[in-house]
């Protein structure tokens, strides 16, 4: 049921210094939006709180993406379509670029954003995993000022997260793991469509091989747990690991299995989302086998 649009007050501050101050004066008051595309299809299904809403699509500050020797830096307004077709993400930062082509399809790519993606804290989002296996850092701006938080652990439970009242996400720094260091990217979403389709299983590992062995790994899981989800065990598994080590299929297969809580719903049950993330794992560990 279509809610009445006359219950909603919307402004559109110019400035994020405009945007903070309401926020501060105003504690709880306000509730963000940024590309609208998540808050729109509760507010079409009439499940949208009515109260006020800060518009944030139009502050300059939160937009762009910065490159230096080290990292990008992604403005929290940053379009799926802006990061799906930039050259430095899609050359060190791929499984970033390949969930952005993977998000909803081109009208959802044009108008949803990284920032909206993240605070919305679905554990079904498509780009969490990717930020998870990069090591990305948020950058959280208030009134009070700015502070910067491991995106690992930002998410604390269902649709909790580590985000003050009255902040906002500004930015989201992502280290450049390029090839030519040894970088290998992996990322899988699995879905009923390859487009517009909520994941039944999400999968993002990133791998730094050195000597026939793996000197770093990160993993991110979507849709298993009731949010993003650190692979920890995999993780364990595969640090230090010799890649011709023969019982490492198994080890990363166990790790997979164990660490997943998974649960039955409308999209998949528990059993196929298990078993999809276990053969991701494997594949995960081909793939590293191969090279990358
Ligand atoms: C048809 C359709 C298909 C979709 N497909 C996918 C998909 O494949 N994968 C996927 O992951 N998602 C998908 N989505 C969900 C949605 O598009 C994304 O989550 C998108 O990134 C949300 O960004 P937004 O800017 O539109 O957020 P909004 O709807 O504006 O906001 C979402 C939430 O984040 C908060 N927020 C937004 N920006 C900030 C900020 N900077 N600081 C603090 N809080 C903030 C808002 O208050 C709100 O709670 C789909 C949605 C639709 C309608």
């Amino acid at each position: 049921m279509r809610a009445n649009v006359a219950s909603y007050d919307v402004v559109a501050p110019e400035t994020l210094a405009e945007a903070l101050t309401l926020l501060a004066d105003e504690p709880g008051v306000w509730t963000p939006m940024a590309g609208g595309t998540d808050l729109m299809v509760l507010f079409e299904a009439g499940k949208l709180p009515t109260g006020r809403y800060l518009s944030i699509h139009g502050l300059p500050e939160l937009r762009g993406i910065t490159v230096d020797d080290d990292a990008v830096t992604i403005g929290a307004l940053t379009t799926y379509s802006e990061i799906r077709d930039h050259a430095v993400i899609n050359a060190d930062l791929p499984m970033l670029a390949q969930a952005a082509r993977e998000t909803g399809a081109l009208a959802i790519q044009n108008r949803g954003t990284l920032g909206g993606n993240i605070a919305n804290a679905s554990p079904a989002a498509d780009s969490p995993p990717a930020l998870v296996a990069y090591g990305a850092e948020l950058t959280l701006v208030s009134a009070a000022g700015t502070r910067t938080v491991p995106y690992r652990g930002f998410h604390t439970g269902y649709k909790q997260m580590d985000l003050r009242p009255g902040e906002l996400i500004h930015s989201i720094r992502v280290p450049r793991r390029p090839a030519s260091e040894g970088w290998v990217h992996f990322y899988r979403k699995v879905g009923t469509r390859a487009y517009q389709a909520i994941s039944k299983v999400c999968f993002a590992a990133c791998a730094r091989l050195s000597d026939g062995g793996v000197a770093e790994v990160r993993v991110g899981f979507g849709s298993v747990a009731p949010t993003v989800l650190i692979a920890s065990a995999l993780e364990a598994a595969l640090t230090g690991a010799r890649l011709d080590d023969a019982g490492l299929e198994a080890a990363v297969a166990a790790a997979a299995r164990h660490e997943v809580a998974a649960i039955d719903d409308i999209r998949s049950t528990a059993r196929y989302r298990t078993q999809v993330s276990e053969n991701l794992a494997v594949a995960f560990l081909h793939a590293l086998r191969a090279g990358g």
